[in-house]
């Protein structure tokens, strides 16, 4: 039997009208050196017709990429709102990715504009003359002229280098969005390298839409109207996590940082504008815990954080809850899953350390999506906690291949297909699920570390000396071992001024894992390397320890 319901499209558009017209009170809080800059979602909804308006009159008619290679500012989220509805595909640049990277993404998407902040105008500018597609670019605020003139003569394909305000001034401030196909294409974004070149996704419209309500569920991020979100986590990474479409939705209002992503701002950006919620990966709470720690701010504003994109410590979750009365939310997901897969809101009625348990998992499932664990022999392996195995994905808004425009070679195509198991996404984490649905990553399958046939979880080591009082970051990797075949070697930072070492890490490590899981080899470090999007490099710690700079 056939339904009576109607077959109308799921579109940005959508969220962009009803977000810019019923909330149109709420507002993009951008932070700048001069304090915070606000834009009303009505305002942001006249600023997307204008943009979309003006990208017409650059040429851009169909699916033609438009790129941003933007901060979190209030003219990052027009673009995320105006280019998809009027039809065209948005491409987030990572403005963190290596020189190479960027050009390799840039010209594989075929972006044709690219919108940037004035803070990037200068390195982007000595890119540009490798983009082979560029015609126009867009400066969001004033650049020094030399800037300009660089922009405008990096090759002779470059139409035009305009300035936003200028661009927009004068066009309509409304626009007849067209009614698209939901399966259209909305966005695209390339998850980071790390064997070979990095590799795109390709949002749809329906696929944000549904991904979008996902987040804002209660057993999701729970977004609320009114709320206020702090979206740290950069919309070039994973979509920002969803936040800036579901605060259109709900109707709440966003913080964007731009390029104040230290401790000291966003407490004060928290405090001042009694941020409710917000998202970041776990080094940035690790920096704001011990910057609230030695600075008292007011969090009472706070709700809950989001917290994802790498394994959270437990005994930062513990401490932020403890000392500052702020909740953390775990949260997994990839890029190539929109990013949301699961949120650890703890069932109804659990208390203490049954309560903690589920909050310190990957989080429950989400429910429009299917789950299953492959374990290395190929067979699915039960729901029963205990039972590990890779993860395996599908649904409505996770990719089912990657972005080939014909440019990708064959290893390429090769390397692509072998991520998709019969229709499933195999995401490389490894771990198990509880019959309620809760997932446990041990570790990427990349980073699991193989000691005389058992496996070492590199996270459960780190997540056990972050919880040591005077070690800050923790990161563990695999190194060869004649006997063992890997061993893990811890690297720690110490905090300021603390003197641990080694034995009496050891010791500690002993008193809560297995005696054979303790590494031997240790290194005592400044910093941790990061990721562009912020997470324990583990490739940059192998190479230095090949190259003997870690012992
Ligand atoms: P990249 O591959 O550039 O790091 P993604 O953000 O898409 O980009 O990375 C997704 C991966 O990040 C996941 O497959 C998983 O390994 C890791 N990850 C994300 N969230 C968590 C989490 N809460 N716990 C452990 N690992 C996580």
């Amino acid at each position: 039997m056939k339904s009576t319901m109607q077959d109308t499209p799921l579109l940005i558009s959508r969220i962009l009208l009803n977000g810019t017209r019923m909330h149109a009170e709420q507002e993009a809080v951008t932070w700048t050196a001069e304090g915070p800059r606000r834009t009303s979602y009505a305002e942001v909804g006249r600023k997307a017709a204008q943009l979309a308006h003006a990208l017409r009159g650059l040429g851009i008619d169909g699916d033609q990429r438009v790129a941003t290679f933007m901060w979190n500012n209030a003219e990052h989220l027009i673009s995320y709102l105006a280019v998809p509805s009027m039809g065209a595909v948005l491409h987030a640049l990572n403005i963190r990715l290596f020189p190479e990277q960027v050009i390799y993404v840039t010209n594989h998407a075929e972006n044709q504009v690219v919108i940037v902040d004035n803070s990037l105008a200068a390195p982007f500018s000595k890119l540009l003359p490798h983009l082979a597609t560029v015609r126009h670019v867009i400066v969001n605020g004033p650049v020094p002229d030399e800037v300009r003139d660089a922009l405008a003569g990096a090759s002779d394909r470059i139409e035009g280098v305009h300035d936003w305000d200028e661009l927009l001034s004068g066009q309509p401030d409304s626009f007849d969005w067209p009614e698209l196909d939901e399966t259209t294409a909305s966005s695209m974004c390339y998850t980071s390298g790390t064997t070979g070149n990095p590799k795109g996704v390709v949002y749809s419209h329906r696929s944000n839409y549904l991904h979008t309500m996902q987040v804002c569920m209660p057993t999701s991020l729970d977004i609320r109207q009114g709320d206020r979100l702090l979206a740290v986590v950069p919309m070039f990474h994973a979509n920002a996590w969803g936040l800036p479409y579901a605060a259109l939705m709900a109707g709440a209002s966003l913080i964007l940082p731009d390029r104040f992503l230290q401790a000291e701002p966003l407490a004060r950006m928290i405090e001042t504008e009694k941020v409710t919620g917000g998202g970041a990966v776990p080094t940035i709470w690790n920096d704001l815990l011990r910057y609230l720690d030695q600075h008292p701010t007011d969090c009472s504003s706070v709700r809950s954080v989001v917290v994802g994109g790498s394994a959270c410590p437990p005994a930062l979750m513990r401490a932020m809850q403890e000392r500052h009365g702020v909740t953390v939310v775990h949260a997994w997901g990839m890029t190539e899953m929109s990013p949301l897969g699961s949120t650890a809101v703890a069932p109804v009625g659990t208390t203490g350390e049954e309560h903690w348990h589920y909050r310190e998992t990957q989080g429950r499932v989400a429910l429009s999506l299917d789950y299953r664990l492959v374990g290395p022999d190929g067979a699915e392996q039960p729901w029963d906690g205990t039972s590990v195995g890779e993860v395996e994905v599908r649904g409505p808004w996770i990719t089912g291949s990657y972005y080939d425009n014909g440019q990708n070679s064959e290893a390429e195509r090769a390397d692509a297909e072998s991520k998709f198991d019969d229709g499933w996404l195999r995401t490389g984490d490894v771990g198990s699920l509880t019959p309620d649905g809760f997932l446990v990553l041990t570790d990427r399958a990349k980073d699991v570390i193989k000691s005389g046939g058992e496996w070492i979880s590199s996270v459960d080591l780190e997540n056990a000396l972050m919880a040591h009082p005077e070690v800050v970051e923790a990161s563990v990797v695999g190194v060869p071992d004649e006997k063992w075949g890997e061993r893990p070697l811890a690297t720690v930072v110490r905090a300021p001024g603390a003197t641990v070492d080694a034995a009496a890490l050891q010791e500690f490590l002993a008193a809560r894992l297995a005696h054979w899981q303790v590494p031997e080899r240790w290194a005592f470090i400044d910093e941790v390397p990061k990721t562009s999007v912020g997470k324990f490099d583990k490739k940059v710690l192998r190479r230095r320890y090949a190259e003997g700079q870690l012992s």
